[in-house]
């Protein structure tokens, strides 16, 4: 689906089938010097064919257009080298970019075997998740070229200026962009409407949660008429939103401080396992591997915030990190 939101200003919905995301809401914004398309989906061929449809049913042409991509996920990052022009700059966080090379360069997996079993995984579910996790299967091929950009740039298409806003905690580099004489915010994976974004331990960042949520209370203050969000329902009250996903996360905060507190020291993987998820799942083991990626991820976002804040403790025991109250 494809429409024109705001005067110039295009969503194209990419699905993403077989993912509890379901699309990806891909924006176009028209300008008078040159377009500037924000995410693209998958790199694989039903997201290619959804995005290049979008894009033709627009009347657009990537000769003149540039690429924004507001974070390093596959689901935002992966079409853009396959439908970039020899003219298109494809701009992404600083941070952001770093860390995508490196992802996107064929060793991540033998690097991050050991932040799994330090989570508590077993070998044999790291190698099933190796194999099926599409965040690396769909990623950018590795010879993608980017431009980084920093807080506060200033993309000028002519007649419309969008000025980067870093927002980091679901990645590292995270950036919304904003066009302020229309109050538009493109809020990327940092809002959104329907689903809270996965928030999961970040390379150079001890505190990944305490993170996102200094970087949503830096909108707080921001004039929004409009967000614009990257996944699901497109739009939505920001500030609402804000204030929904801060207290989640309390609530989810006290949901892990009261399972490490009845126990004698847990894993992640295991805190995990008793939290409650919002998935069609009953029992735990039937989770899809890569659901327990995201799963674990995000209840040891939790557990290192409750740590830095000095509300429990964290040591190693056999190499896995065990969290206790004592
Ligand atoms: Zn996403």
């Amino acid at each position: 689906m494809t429409k024109e939101i705001f005067k110039n200003i295009y969503l194209i919905e990419v699905p993403l089938p077989n993912n509890p995301l379901k699309n990806l809401n891909s924006y176009y914004i028209k300008g008078k010097k040159r377009n500037l398309l924000v995410d693209t989906g998958f790199n694989n061929d039903i997201c290619y064919e959804a995005l290049t449809e979008g894009l033709t049913e627009i009347g657009a042409t990537m000769k003149n257009t540039d690429i924004f991509l507001t974070h390093l996920h596959s689901d935002h990052t992966g079409l853009c080298g396959r439908i970039a022009s020899e003219s298109s700059k494809i701009f992404i966080g600083s941070l952001d970019k770093t860390y995508l090379e490196y992802f996107c360069k064929g060793t991540y997996w033998d690097d991050t075997k050991d932040k799994f079993v330090n989570q508590g995984f077993s070998e044999s579910e790291f190698l099933v998740n190796k194999d099926t996790n599409p965040i690396v299967k769909y990623a950018p091929p590795k010879d993608t070229l980017y431009t980084a950009v920093e807080d506060g740039h200033v993309f000028d298409l002519g007649g419309v200026r969008l000025e980067t806003i870093f927002t980091p905690g679901h990645t590292p580099g995270h950036m919304c962009l904003y066009i302020r004489d229309k109050k538009i915010l493109f809020s990327g994976d940092h809002i959104i409407f329907d689903i809270t974004p996965n928030i999961s331990p970040l390379p150079g960042i001890t505190n990944s949660l305490g993170c996102y949520l200094k970087s949503l209370e830096k909108l707080k203050d921001l004039e929004v008429e409009h967000t614009l969000s990257s996944h699901r329902n497109a739009m939505g009250d920001d500030k609402k939103r804000i204030n929904e996903l801060i207290e989640h996360h309390m609530e989810r905060l006290d949901e892990a401080y009261s399972i490490v507190e009845n126990s004698g020291g847990l894993s992640s993987y295991e805190v995990a396992s008793k939290m409650t998820w919002s998935v069609r799942l009953n029992d735990w083991k039937d989770f899809p591997p890569h659901q327990k990626w995201f799963a674990v991820g995000e209840a040891a976002a939790h557990l290192d915030y409750l740590q830095q804040n000095g509300k429990i403790h964290k040591y190693k025991r056999d190499n896995v990190y065990i969290y206790s109250v004592s």
